[in-house]
């Protein structure tokens, strides 16, 4: 059966709905194309059809956008030469969108095509907005909730189908910006104020006011500015004096934000400055040369594997063990400090009931108080609504009281780092819960099997380890427990999808996995200062790479009191194998100098009154000079980033991590692992086993056996492996 239905009704207006089988939302592949091009021939043809309306059967949403892995089969399915597949494969989507755009007019006058008009219920993103673009006259339903932008940079490409380059005409480079290089989306009224959409009615009169305008729509209503005589590009062309400032302006902004390391945003710039230079036509031509040098991009194809179809494959339980709905009725979280505050708040924005609980009252209702005052924030910037904050408060109970735990199915725990007050808190929870409720305790870095001692149900017992703030950070680390059963698992993960987070699965080991990768990189940054490195070096070194914070800046951010706590921990528990002292004797000597991190408004960096951070503190190289030969930056980078994916390989080995899938998606989202790779084993892809190897051999013998080239990673590089070729999905199911 189609995706796309069409009728004609007594008027001449023919409809296309877009209703993609079994998806609650529409989503383009590749017969949709066909099916499209279809109906709209049909209607161009048909002397009854006075003009068509595309709108979606979907209530509230017009499409989601394209199947990303049609672009992945396009390229693997064109043989020898996969450029020239794509390239003929995204002319014809050109092809098919221009055909609704001139609409059967004459060349030459541009007299007699029909009126096309796009309806979107609601949310359309991407190609869902790419062929309203097309049309000549788009109408959405006011609907507050509904999204509408082009997404694609978030993935790492850009919008393919002639999105740039209509947007660019239709707004001007200066106001398409920030949709096309942010990906920005808005609701119906904004996308109507920045000038994308046309108008904005109510919802049950979507329709009827679209057939009106298709009804009276006359010639000139339907040419597009750039296909009219005399079209001047809004704001200027690239040597219109305006126009220059922008482009200038644009080019550097994508630098300052980029750091040229993400392919997209400055293939995207390029095709919008070439292709505003020259007519219509040949600027698809120019867009889709530039989307085609996009997708060929490694970084690209690891940004779309990772960021789009494993991290939606992970969401959707790619690792969930077989057992019944463990949907979330009513969560007890233990602990109202700053993890268990934003716990509640999460669990409750997704409708489930939450206990809160403290040791005393005061503390519990400072942890409700955080919903509250996350809620007002809300509607201050007309996020939220009165009704849903009075929804979210009325879930969350806070109370001192175990008893108020009774029916609740997951218990997750947030109290103080410390085993005795866990186990003491545990023995409580179990005397006051079912025996089919499970225990998750959001440790950082206590080992679960070990917490897990102290309950009499260790198969329920598991960690759900959040990331800090918890409303924001969208990765949940899942550990299991040496007895950790496959009910507990897959409890975590509906939770997870509940909460609309990224899980990701992984054994019991000292850090889990995204803080023993991430541990690496803040002390090889910290080993290089005490070195003599030039502290800015370090840091611009790791923003230069795609780290969102430099090592020295990640590590005021989370403190160094933390830092240290940390250290001592793990010193004692490790005795004689542990390596960090030279980084110890820095962070010790910061903690001593009441240098505590951000908090303090004192660290590796100084801040002003205010707390702005205002550079890096003078008394650190002071401390530590500058030595007179300093490393270059690649050299830097390569410290930082095998600092990362060794740990990542290592864990990998080890058996922490069962799905490269995982490790990648984790390192993006956890610690913002250098998005523009893919991931730490995408990364080692691109960079291949061998070449990997060799550099690591280098590392080790200029820095020590902290880079030495675990096993794996050698044998792969023997062999020509490639982590995706031997441990990618495709891989584990032959
Ligand atoms: P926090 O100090 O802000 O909060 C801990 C809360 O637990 C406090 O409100 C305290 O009163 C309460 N508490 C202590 N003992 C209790 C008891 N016996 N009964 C009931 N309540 C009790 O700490 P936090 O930063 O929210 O961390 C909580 C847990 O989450 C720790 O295990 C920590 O390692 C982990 N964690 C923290 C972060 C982070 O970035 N802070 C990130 C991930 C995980």
């Amino acid at each position: 059966m189609s995706d796309f239905k069409y009728s004609v009704d007594g008027d001449g207006v023919a409809t296309i709905t877009w209703d993609t089988q079994g998806k609650s939302m529409n989503v383009m592949n590749q017969q949709g194309f066909v099916d499209l091009e279809a109906h709209i021939d049909t209607a161009l043809a048909d002397d009854a059809v006075k003009g068509v309306i595309i709108t979606s059967g979907k209530p509230g949403s017009f499409a989601g956008g394209m199947d990303l892995n049609v672009i992945a089969r396009m390229k693997e399915s064109a043989g020898d030469n996969p450029a020239q597949g794509l390239f003929d494969g995204v002319m014809g989507m050109h092809a098919i969108l221009r055909k609704i755009e001139r609409a059967g007019m004459d060349p030459k006058t541009n007299k007699g095509g029909k009126p096309i008009a796009a309806a979107l219920p609601g949310t359309a993103l991407g190609i869902g907005l790419e062929i309203p673009l097309a049309c000549h006259r788009i109408f959405a339903a006011d609907n507050p909730k509904a999204k509408i932008g082009l997404p694609e940079i978030m993935v790492g490409i850009f919008p393919g189908a002639g999105g740039t380059m209509r947007l660019t005409r239709k707004l001007g480079a200066m106001a398409a910006a920030p949709l096309l290089l942010e990906g920005k989306l808005n609701d119906p009224k904004k996308a109507r104020a920045a000038g994308v959409i046309d108008e904005v009615v109510a919802p049950e009169d979507l329709l009827s006011r679209a057939k009106e305008w298709v009804l009276s729509a006359r010639d000139a209503d339907i040419v597009k500015p750039w296909d009219a005589k005399g079209y001047k590009m809004p704001g200027g062309a690239p040597y219109h004096p305006a126009g220059f400032m922008t482009f200038v302006g644009a080019s550097a902004m994508v630098h300052g934000k980029t750091k040229g390391v993400y392919p997209a945003a400055k293939a995207l710039l390029s095709a919008v400055y070439e292709g505003a230079q020259v007519s219509f036509d040949t600027a698809l031509k120019i867009e889709a040369r530039w989307f085609v040098n996009v997708l060929m991009n490694p970084s690209s194809a690891a940004m779309i594997r990772s960021l789009f179809i494993n991290k939606e494959a992970l969401e959707k339980g790619a690792n969930r063990p077989a057992v019944d709905d463990q949907r979330v009725q009513k969560v007890g979280v233990i602990g109202a400090g700053m993890m268990g505050a934003g716990i509640a708040l999460v669990s409750a924005m997704a409708g489930i009931r939450v206990v809160l609980i403290d040791a005393s009252q005061e503390a519990a209702d400072r942890g409700r108080a955080y919903s509250e005052a996350y809620m007002d924030k809300g509607i201050a910037r007309r996020k939220a609504t009165e009704d849903k904050k009075a929804a979210v408060l009325g879930l969350i109970t806070a109370t001192t009281d175990y008893s108020a735990l009774s029916g609740c199915d997951l218990i997750v725990e947030a109290v103080f780092e410390d085993p005795a007050v866990k186990a003491d808190v545990t023995a409580k929870v179990e005397a006051a819960v079912g025996p089919d409720c499970i225990f998750a305790t959001n440790t950082s870095t206590l080992p679960i099997s070990d917490l897990a001692k102290a309950s009499a149900r260790p198969d329920n017992y598991i960690g759900i380890h959040f990331f800090s703030p918890v409303e924001k950070m969208m990765l949940v680390e899942i550990i299991k427990g040496k007895q950790t059963g496959d009910v507990a698992v897959a409890k975590a993960l509906d939770y997870v999808r509940q909460i609309r987070k990224t899980p990701i699965v992984v054994n019991d080991a000292r850090f889990f996995y995204a803080n023993r990768c991430i541990i690496p990189y803040i002390n090889e940054g910290v080993r290089m200062v005490r070195e003599g490195v030039a502290p800015a070096l370090v840091e611009n070194a790791a923003r230069m790479v795609g780290m969102p914070l430099g090592p020295l800046q990640l590590t005021d951010e989370t403190s160094i009191d933390l830092g240290v706590k940390i250290a001592k921990a793990t010193k004692a528990a490790m005795g004689a194998d542990y390596t960090n002292d030279e980084v110890d004797e820095v962070l010790f000597w910061m903690a001593d100098e009441g240098r505590l991190g951000r908090k303090a408004s004192a660290g590796f960096y100084a801040y002003d009154d205010k707390a702005k951070r205002i550079g890096l503190w003078p008394g650190l190289g002071e401390k530590y000079p500058r030595a007179g030969t300093q490393p270059d930056v690649t050299q830097v980078q390569h410290r930082l980033l095998f600092a990362q994916v060794l740990e990542a390989v290592r864990a990998l080995e080890e058996g922490v991590l069962e799905d490269i899938r995982e490790g990648d998606v984790g390192a993006i989202l956890g610690w913002g692992f250098a998005p523009w790779s893919g991931g730490p084993f995408s990364w080692l892809d691109i960079l291949g086993a061998a070449q990997a190897v060799e550099l690591c051999e280098t590392l080790a013998a200029t820095h020590g056996a902290r880079f030495a080239v675990p096993d794996l990673l050698r044998d792969m590089a023997a062999r020509g492996d490639t982590f995706y070729g031997r441990f990618g999905p495709q891989a584990k199911a032959a």
